[in-house]
């Protein structure tokens, strides 16, 4: 197998692209893949400065080096979990990574920013750990953006999880779900914008990408982690795409492009600022994490 560019040996074939790549190109393909997600989306600028949540996975440690190649105005945020040997062992790879960037993220500890313990904060929430966990993250993020003068927040997820995400709530037509799904999520006056750019590139090139880079990650799932059934579409989406290869990227590209608009026109939704913390929230005057709270409190006080 030969490389489609500079015809050396390939390392890898991107048959949606009709490619077989040596690494040299592979890396590069991947870098101007994202690059032109970055642009057609108009995500970010490169006089922005541009928040980045890595979470010492494959794709937004990837995503950082690609950022800094690029040469985007990027600084990382690490959240520390309070999932023991899970989330010692992510900030070792966070860590690692810095240091080979040459660089000096942030790190906030979730119930420290927050002022509360997670699992208790999670028995009053009454919902999947995980929903809690990315609620939690959201907001550390959202609020410490606000706070520090970031106007834009991008995460690592990639072709893979987001069209595991779109097939999950297509199947159960999960319409408010689906509406606050996309490659682009723009700022409103409580939030700023979020943006995904590495909408176009596959689980398996991220982690060949993270290898053949020599970042180190933590290839594990979370041991909290519940959520087997993206696993399960994820599996199912690539024996599709393995059949009919660029299925996968055709699904979630024609469903940003031109069905979201069709069946979403403006949100109708109300949105309000939290009374304590101005988080943004919908239905109450609080938020779900001041909410918490404050349940915690008069559980505390005995009432
Ligand atoms: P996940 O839901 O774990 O697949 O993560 C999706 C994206 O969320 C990652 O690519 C990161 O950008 C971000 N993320 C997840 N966990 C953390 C964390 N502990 N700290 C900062 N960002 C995170
Ligand atoms: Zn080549
Ligand atoms: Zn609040």
């Amino acid at each position: 197998m030969k490389c489609t560019v500079c015809k050396e040996d390939a390392v890898i074939k991107i048959p949606r692209h009709n490619l077989k790549l040596c690494e040299e190109h592979f890396k590069e393909h991947i870098i101007f893949q994202t690059q032109r997600v970055i642009k057609h989306f108009n995500m970010f600028k490169k006089d922005e400065s541009l928040l980045l949540a890595v979470s010492g996975g494959k794709d937004s440690l990837g995503l950082w080096l690609i950022l800094k190649e690029l040469g985007f105005n990027v600084k990382a945020l690490h959240i520390i979990m309070p999932f023991g040997e899970y989330s010692e062992k992510s900030l070792e790879m966070v860590k690692g990574c810095a240091k080979k960037l040459n660089e000096k993220p942030l790190y906030i500890e979730a119930n420290k920013y927050l002022e509360i313990d997670f699992f208790k904060a999670l028995k009053i929430y009454k919902k999947p750990i995980c929903s809690f966990c990315g609620k939690i993250k959201r907001y550390i993020l959202s609020t410490y953006a606000n706070r520090n003068s970031y106007t834009t927040i991008a995460t690592g997820h990639n072709l893979d999880d987001e069209t595991a995400f779109l097939l999950g709530n297509v199947l159960h037509w999960h319409i408010e779900y689906l509406n606050k799904q996309g490659p682009v999520l723009e700022s409103n006056q409580f939030m700023p914008k979020k943006v995904k750019p590495l909408v176009r590139i596959t689980d398996e090139e991220m982690s060949f990408f993270a290898k053949t880079s020599e970042i180190e990650y933590i290839e594990e799932k979370c041991p909290y982690s519940r959520n087997a059934k993206s696993i399960f579409f994820k599996n199912i989406l690539n024996e599709i795409d393995a059949q009919m290869p660029g299925t996968k990227s055709f699904f979630y590209l024609q469903y940003i492009k031109n069905i979201k608009r069709i069946f979403f026109k403006e949100s109708d939704e109300k949105l309000k600022g939290c009374r304590i913390c101005h988080y943004q929230t919908y239905n109450d005057d609080t938020c779900f994490l001041c909410n918490i709270k404050s349940k915690m409190k008069r559980t505390e006080n005995g009432h």
